[in-house]
């Protein structure tokens, strides 16, 4: 059902169309059937009078050629009568006249005088009660042609007879010459205009008795009276014309009937009644040419109309079926319009669409909101209107390179309609049809928050980038790996490298020295498990620099709290490192012999006590003192007693083993520990001391070079409670038993000599 109105519905127009054409079709064809309807009828009309005009022409002639015989026979009579030869001029006049059957000639009582038919003579017959002889009789007129209705004569003929009067000497009616007319005669007459079979002829009376009619199927209509009302001899009577012609309907037949009449009455022959002649044709078989074309033209009209119907109709339902597919394609596309309403409406960015001619075509909510416009005057606006010009100049270069195909992506500043600055990302991108560019595609998104927080941001990075940067200790971001992903100038400095791109990537433990590797990866795992931890260290450098670095690392996490590396914050410590090594060395050794001092010579000691008591090895110590050393001093001074004093230490360092710790106890008292050694071998190594000593000479500036001796006192470990003290005390008692022996001599704990 259409919710149309019926004017608006197409169909139906096209219907009123059709049933327009149709009916101008229709009726002009109807009209020309109509005007051919009445040509037919007129030519048939005037065929039917021109028939009827022969006739009566021929009938006229005829009627003037019997007249003049009658009046030429009239004269003749007075002389004549009675004649008897009258008779024999009758037949030959009358075989003259084939029109003519009977001429008779009668007194004035109706008796015959003469007849050109012999049975009519000397019978005595009266025909003074024929319609003949009754009219001149009752109106003598001598001028007048006295016509007969027809009537069946003596000789059984049906027969019209033309009378004249023939008048006495005073003009008085003394009797009549008559000729009664043959209808065999007339009959090729009325035969030859018959030029369709259903065409009647016929002749009649001028008071209404036919006289003769062809065809002759017809033949009982003879003597019939035709002047009855509504008959077509009335009307033509009642006319008053001479021809008429009339379609009627035939009273005696029913048959419907185009007739043609004339009256046959010439003025110069003075009848005093008429004749009529009468052709007419059947109605039906006039007009059946015509009908048959009606019929034609009709069948042709009704499949015409038939043809253009269906025609219509099948156009119709195609019509229909693409305008349902079409509905049915607007529906799909306003759907989905409507869904890219609301799917680009819900985007938080400006969604748009300008064609080629710079004219919008689609804005979505966010568009229409940054320029405070409406749907209605967002729609076609053009864009130097929608921007102003300042902002369309701006603009302009890259709305005309989307133009030509090439996806423009551009930051932006623009005003918005409350008057605040904002910043957006743009994009405009090609609509391509081939090669065409049918407009742009228009993505702008709002990134002004964005855009402040990126702006705080890049700030705080620069900040953190130079404290970084400029930071005197090394900080170093590594991977979970352990590979290096950023290092600053100060850590490339320690690692002597000369570039950062030169060490990223690089395995951060290989460059660390081989006894701290292990420390280094551990705790680079404790980091990965989310620990903070410390460690010292040392490196080889890339240019095989040795540094100790102390590093503090804590993990990376990234937004999702997913470790992501190792912050490493890093001090060389390289200097602080060998001060403290100094410091030791200092706090170990005697300076004036860089002998261990007294301390570090105890702990030497101990230690190597503890492994032999440990190990269960031999052990043995030596004291040893310079002998006399009190006078050296006091005879070359105590500067020279330093020499004497160093020089003791460098033989000491020279002759014993490597094994072997020396130090210096006292002021010029001296402790040896031999590991590894038992008392035998320790006494050699004391007497081969001793020995060298002896023999050596301190060169002096301003005498002959300074010879010294020294004691030394040996003992060896024995058992295992032993401690350094005893034996310390043990190798004592042994040097004071080398002095009172005599000095420069070596004396064993527990010996009884020297
Ligand atoms: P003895 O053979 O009995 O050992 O006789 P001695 O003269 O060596 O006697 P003693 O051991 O009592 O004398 C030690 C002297 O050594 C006393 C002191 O002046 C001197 N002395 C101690 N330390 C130093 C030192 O560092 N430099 C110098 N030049 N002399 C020192
Ligand atoms: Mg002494
Ligand atoms: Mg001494």
């Amino acid at each position: 059902m259409s919710s149309y109105p019926l004017k608006h519905n197409p169909f139906f127009a096209q219907w009123l169309v059709l049933g327009v054409a149709l009916l101008l079709l229709g009726g002009v064809a109807g009209y020309d059937l109509y005007l051919e309807r009445g040509r037919i009828q007129r030519q048939e009309e005037e065929r039917l009078l021109a028939m009827a005009r022969v006739i009566q022409e021929n009938v006229e002639h005829n009627l003037d050629s019997v007249n003049q015989a009658l009046e030429d026979l009239r004269k003749e009579l007075p002389a004549r009568l009675p004649d008897t030869n009258l008779n024999q001029q009758l037949k030959t006049l009358t075989d003259a006249m084939p029109s003519v059957r009977t001429i008779n000639i009668n007194d004035a009582t109706g008796a015959i005088q003469a007849s050109n038919r012999a049975e009519l003579v000397g019978k005595n017959l009266n025909f003074n009660q024929r319609e003949y002889f009754k009219a001149p009789f009752q109106h003598p007129d001598a001028a007048m042609l006295f016509v007969s209705p027809p009537f069946r004569t003596t000789l059984g003929v049906f027969s019209i007879v033309v009378t004249r009067m023939i008048p006495g000497p005073k003009g008085e009616f003394v009797g009549v010459i008559a000729a009664g007319l043959d209808p065999q005669y007339f009959e090729p007459l009325l035969d030859s205009v018959r030029y369709a079979p259903d065409m009647v002829v016929s002749l009649h009376h001028g008071d209404g008795i036919l006289y003769m009619i062809l065809p002759h199927e017809r033949d009982g209509l003879v003597g019939r009276n035709l002047a009855v009302p509504g008959s077509p001899f009335t009307l033509h009577k009642e006319s008053g014309q001479a021809a008429t012609v009339f379609s009627v309907k035939m009273l005696a037949s029913g048959e419907e009937r185009m007739l043609a009449q004339r009256t046959i009455q010439p003025a110069r022959l003075k009848m005093d009644k008429s004749l009529g002649v009468a052709v007419s044709r059947l109605l039906d078989d006039i007009y059946a040419p015509w009908l048959h074309d009606v019929q034609v033209k009709v069948g042709l009209f009704v499949l015409t109309s038939l043809a253009l119907s269906l025609g219509l109709i099948a156009y119709q339902r195609r019509q229909r079926q693409f305008f349902l597919k079409e509905s049915e394609t607007a529906k799909a596309i306003a759907a989905s319009e409507q869904f890219m309403r609301v799917l680009t409406d819900n985007i938080p960015g400006m969604v748009g669409y300008w064609t080629s001619e710079l004219r919008c075509r689609f804005a979505n909510k966010a568009y229409l909101e940054w320029f405070g416009k409406t749907v209605e005057q967002m729609r076609d606006i053009r864009i130097q209107d929608l921007m102003g010009e300042t902002l369309f100049r701006k603009n302009e270069p890259y709305m005309r390179a989307a133009l030509r195909g090439e996806r423009q992506d551009f930051e932006r500043t623009l005003i918005k309609a409350d008057g605040s600055t904002g910043y957006t990302w743009a994009h405009y991108i090609p609509d391509m049809d081939g090669k065409q560019v049918k407009g742009f595609f228009v993505l702008v998104s709002d990134i002004t928050q964005l855009k402040q927080a990126e702006m705080a941001l890049a700030q705080s990075e620069w900040k953190l980038k130079t404290i970084i940067e400029t930071a005197p200790e090394c900080v170093k971001v590594l991977a979970p790996d352990g590979t290096l992903r950023q290092m600053n100038r100060a850590g490339l400095e320690m690692i002597e490298a000369d570039t950062e791109e030169q060490v990223v990537g690089a395995k951060m433990a290989d460059i660390v020295a081989s006894e701290y590797r292990a420390a280094f990866i551990a705790l680079n795992e404790r980091v990965n498990q989310g620990e903070a931890g410390t460690l010292e260290f040392e490196i080889v450098g890339l240019k095989g620099g040795h540094h100790w670095l102390d590093t503090h690392a804590v993990p990376v996490r990234d937004v999702n709290g997913q470790i992501m590396g190792l912050l490493g914050v890093t001090r060389d410590i390289t200097e602080h490192k060998q001060v403290l090594q100094e410091l030791e060395r200092l706090s170990q050794t005697d300076s004036l012999t860089s002998l261990a001092n007294r301390r570090h010579f105890m702990t030497l000691a101990e230690q190597e006590l503890s492994r032999a008591l440990r190990y269960g090895g031999p052990l043995s110590l030596f004291m040893m003192d310079i002998d006399h050393f009190k006078n050296i001093n006091d005879t070359y001074g105590h500067q020279t007693g330093d020499q004497v004093l160093q020089r003791l230490g460098a033989l000491c360092l020279e002759t014993l083993r490597d094994i072997d710790s020396v130090g210096r106890i006292g002021g010029e008292e001296f402790a040896v520990v031999l590991p590894h050694t038992d008392g035998e071998h320790a006494l050699e190594v004391a007497e081969r001391l001793r020995q060298t000593i002896a023999r050596a000479e301190v060169v002096l500036e301003h005498s002959l070079p300074l010879s010294f001796t020294v004691s030394i006192g040996v003992t060896t470990l024995l058992g295992a409670s032993a401690n350094i003290d005893t034996l310390i005390g043990q190798a004592d008692s042994a040097l004071y038993q080398a002095k009172r022996a005599g000095r420069n001599r070596v004396w064993v704990f527990g010996n009884s000599n020297g």
